[in-house]
């Protein structure tokens, strides 16, 4: 059958210490042991189901794993402390030195940061290429390259990559496809689709009140234990830890993720037709208009729409500025970077979440100084927030006021 993910994580069901429907945070950085034997096999690797130290698992952060393996489709999946702390732990475990390894050019500002400059000090090389060329992914292809990254919805362009197609390739080059899919869970399950690593910013739509950074890889059980492997484990030694009440809050969180999901998507959708109409260029991947439009349709679960993001361009990056302070004036949300929030946010990635990017890199992969990337809130009445984000617009002249009806 079919995954269903949502169906998934509803069948998970837990008991707490005293028969709680939330189970119990472990709020221990330590454990005990009965034996001295037990604690030198659990150090070993050879006992199941024994906690060591918190760094390298609690039973808060497994219950959250688990939810996320569910979400995924995966065999398993672990937590970190933020996305990037996921993101750097996956690279770090694949390459080593002298390595090499091809990365879609539109990015998550930190994460091109990381490979731009970071992982340079550890000799490992990046191509950045056009993902949805998939004869430019290949070409940039070596011996020495150990993985492809990409986004499954890319950040702040809304670039679709071909997951299917992207996993054949791969595959065929004998590595994994690595696929960060913070803006678009539950719509888009690259695991399905062939990829070999999920990474999630939990940060975003997945905690969805942003109240806290925490992230997830989502892979086979061997990979995960290869993270938290106590002699080479990047995530258990770079020690980027969840900590257990983190977990917790975010596993409680998780529960509305399709309800929340469904209701962005509805409310971005709605918008991005309306402005589309009105003539404004709207980058949106539920518009016929965008060229990912027919990759995001073949391998999306129509359930859960087009994703709650989408970026309006405004002409100049004066007009960006005065739009989304007129309109956090008027309550329609909040200039902010991150995403996924109850309200909606708003901000210029030019000169914000993608400022690592050189200015000349940003102009060739298309990021204008006038966009303005809106992570779409749970809004009760779109149509309203519709009416007011226009006025703001006509206000400020990057719409033309409606002419007057004799
Ligand atoms: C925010 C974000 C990250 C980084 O996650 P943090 O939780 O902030 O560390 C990575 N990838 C994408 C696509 C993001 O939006």
């Amino acid at each position: 059958m079919e995954h269903k993910a949502s169906d998934q994580i509803q069948n998970l069901q837990y008991f707490g210490e005293f028969g709680g429907i939330n189970p119990s945070i472990s709020d221990s950085s330590t454990y005990t042991f009965l034996s001295a034997k037990t604690m030198f096999d659990t150090f070993e690797g050879n006992t199941e189901g024994c906690y060591l130290y918190s760094r390298h698992s609690s039973p808060s952060n497994l219950y959250l794993g688990e939810a996320l393996a569910a979400l995924e489709g995966t065999e398993s999946a672990n937590v970190y402390a933020s996305g990037m702390g996921a993101i750097t732990a996956v690279l770090m475990q694949l390459c080593n030195a002298g390595d090499h390894l091809v990365s879609s050019r539109t990015i998550y500002g930190g994460t091109y940061a990381f490979l731009k400059n970071f992982i340079k000090k550890f000799d490992v090389d990046s191509s950045f290429v056009d993902i949805t060329q998939l004869e430019a992914v290949e070409k940039a292809i070596t011996p020495r390259t150990k993985l492809i990254y990409c986004e499954a919805v890319s950040n702040p362009l809304l670039e679709i990559a071909d997951i299917q197609a992207m996993a054949a390739l791969a595959k065929k080059h004998g590595i994994p496809l690595v696929v960060d899919n913070t803006f678009s869970p539950l719509s888009i399950a690259p695991a399905q689709l062939g990829a070999d690593v999920v990474i999630h910013s939990l940060t975003k739509f997945i905690n969805g009140s942003s109240d806290c950074v925490a992230g997830a890889v989502c892979a086979s059980t061997d990979f995960c234990l290869s993270l938290k492997d106590v002699n080479q484990g990047a995530g258990m030694l770079l020690g980027s830890t969840l900590d257990s009440l983190r977990a917790a809050s975010i596993l409680k969180n998780m529960r509305t993720l399709h309800i929340r999901i469904k209701k962005h998507s509805e409310n971005a959708l709605y918008l991005a037709k309306n402005f589309e109409k009105d003539g404004l260029r709207v980058v949106y991947p539920g518009l016929p208009s965008h060229p990912g439009f027919q990759p995001m349709r073949t391998q999306m679960n129509p359930e859960y729409g087009f994703g709650g993001i989408m970026t309006v361009d405004v002409g100049s990056l004066e007009k960006a500025n005065a739009l989304m302070e007129l309109m956090q004036q008027r309550r329609l949300g909040y200039l902010a970077v991150s995403l996924g929030f109850y309200k909606t946010l708003f901000s210029a990635p030019g000169t914000s979440t993608s400022s690592e990017i050189p200015l000349h890199e940003q102009q060739a992969m298309g990021l204008s100084d006038g966009l303005i990337r809106f992570s779409i809130g749970l809004d009760n009445n779109v149509e309203r927030t519709y009416q007011m984000m226009k006025s703001c617009m006509q206000e400020l002249g990057i719409l033309e006021a409606r002419e007057m009806c004799i």
